[in-house]
């Protein structure tokens, strides 16, 4: 495959550029190849609602269950206007992979709706979720699969689906994840991917001998996984010196104010109209090439290309996002000696306190906050181990070395399943 070809690859062919990789690795025949790369299943509903004003709006609407050899599917539903069947294979398979490395009973899946979230009512957004729930409903199930949010749902969306869920087949609070916790939804859910994220930048940090209070970070997408990474990272003792909106990136050498800065975030405000967004105003192309320690990428997809790789100044990309580093260029990281802690083991997190809420809502017993923490950070460290280990042992990045874990124990399963 061509370095041309490599960029211009679409989000599924990205995801099986790695996964072909580590197949080559595995020694994986050809009938159990495709088997593993190819969706199980994919659903494209329409989805017709009527607008506030009395028009009639119909959106498309999928949902792509990729892989249940080592238990239900399980993935999030984004609502977004790019939203396409390509990118819902791409995320549905980057899913298998993730509840494997991290060793939860999970498959892979992904849903979405192609639509403007944004420019939808309340109201609109309630017939949207119930509407395209009653049109994937056959498929879905506590022990079949499991949506949770993604980008543009929250935990009112998840809501929704439960309770229209529930007019068909009764009470069923294990039909979603990140819920409200009055439904049953997990404590810490919220800010689990950030905490994720954090533990790893941590595992990465000690094995370069890179102490935290050395550790200047920089932060794109100041959201739900980038705030709450800042704010983990931040009491850990590492220097955020630069964090990012859609708008634009705030640097300040001295280290911002995280605690602040999230105070201060409340209805989304933009980061330059926070007080605490001290320091100098910067682009977010700026705040990629920063000279700091620790790079995380928090925000969307392809954000380093080969247009700015060799312009990387960090020790350690944490992939917060999925896909935020395009698969053709992580030779050039490597090269310059920058080390990748890959998003199927950086951005993780969210999923494994996911499973903790499905084992909650399936037990009806509601876990303490110390003991989720103490769940997340067990399973976590053991999956940045094991990376370690095989990336060493193979002589591989962590990416591929990520890859070659997950791919092997899907395999696995499968093959002591049978088809
Ligand atoms: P979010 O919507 O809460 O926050 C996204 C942040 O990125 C916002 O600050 C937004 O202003 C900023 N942003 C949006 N577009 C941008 C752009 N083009 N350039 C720079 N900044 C931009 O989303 P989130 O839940 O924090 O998710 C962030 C990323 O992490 C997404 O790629 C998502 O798929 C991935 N992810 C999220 C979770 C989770 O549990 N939320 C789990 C796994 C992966």
């Amino acid at each position: 495959m061509t370095r041309r070809h490599q960029q211009t690859m679409s989000p599924f062919e990205g995801v099986n550029y790695m996964f072909d990789q580590a197949a080559d690795r595995l020694g994986l025949d050809g009938g159990m190849r495709h088997l593993l790369k190819m969706p199980y299943r994919e659903l494209q509903v329409e989805v017709p609602i009527y607008r506030d004003d009395g028009s009639l709006e119909v959106f498309q609407g999928y949902r792509v269950q990729h892989d249940a050899a080592r238990g239900p599917y399980k993935g999030g539903i984004r609502y977004h206007h790019e939203v396409n069947l390509d990118e819902v294979r791409a995320l549905a398979s980057l899913m298998t992979w993730k509840t494997a490395l991290v060793d939860v009973p999970f498959g892979g899946a992904k849903g979405g709706v192609a639509c403007d979230a944004r420019s939808l009512s309340a109201a609109e957004l309630e017939r949207l979720t119930r509407r395209f729930t009653q049109r994937i409903w056959l498929i879905l199930g506590p022990n079949r699969d499991i949506p949770a949010p993604d980008l543009n749902t929250n935990s009112q969306v998840m809501a929704w689906m439960m309770d229209e869920y529930g007019k068909r087949y009764g009470h069923t609070p294990s039909i979603v994840t990140g819920k409200p916790i009055e439904l049953g939804g997990s404590r810490c859910r919220e800010a689990a991917t950030g905490e994720g994220v954090s533990i790893t930048a941590q595992d990465a940090m000690r094995a370069i001998g890179l102490a935290e209070d050395r550790a200047r970070v920089a932060i794109q997408g100041f959201g739900n996984v980038g705030s709450f990474a800042a704010q983990f990272l931040h009491d850990a003792g590492c220097r955020v010196v630069a964090v990012s909106d859609v708008h634009g990136a705030v640097h300040d050498p001295d280290g911002l104010d995280v605690p602040a800065l999230r105070e201060q975030g409340s209805g989304h405000m933009p980061l330059a109209g926070r007080s605490a967004a001290t320091g100098r105003a910067i682009s977010n192309a700026e705040l990629l090439e920063l000279d700091c320690e620790v790079l995380i990428p928090a925000a969307v997809g392809h954000v380093i290309h080969a247009g700015n790789a060799a312009r990387i100044r960090a020790r350690l990309v944490v992939e917060a996002a999925n896909s935020p580093v395009v698969p053709a260029v992580d030779p050039i990281l490597e090269e310059n000696g920058v080390v990748i802690v890959p998003d199927i083991l950086a951005n993780a997190g969210g999923v494994t306190v996911s499973y903790f809420e499905w084992v909650q809502n399936l037990q009806q017993f509601p876990w303490d906050e110390d003991h989720i923490h103490k769940e997340l950070h067990a399973r976590m460290n053991a999956a940045c181990e094991q990376v370690r280990e095989v990336a060493s042992r193979e002589k591989v990045s962590a990416r591929l070395a990520a890859y070659m874990i997950a791919v092997d124990a899907v395999s696995r399963a499968r093959t002591l399943r049978g088809i």
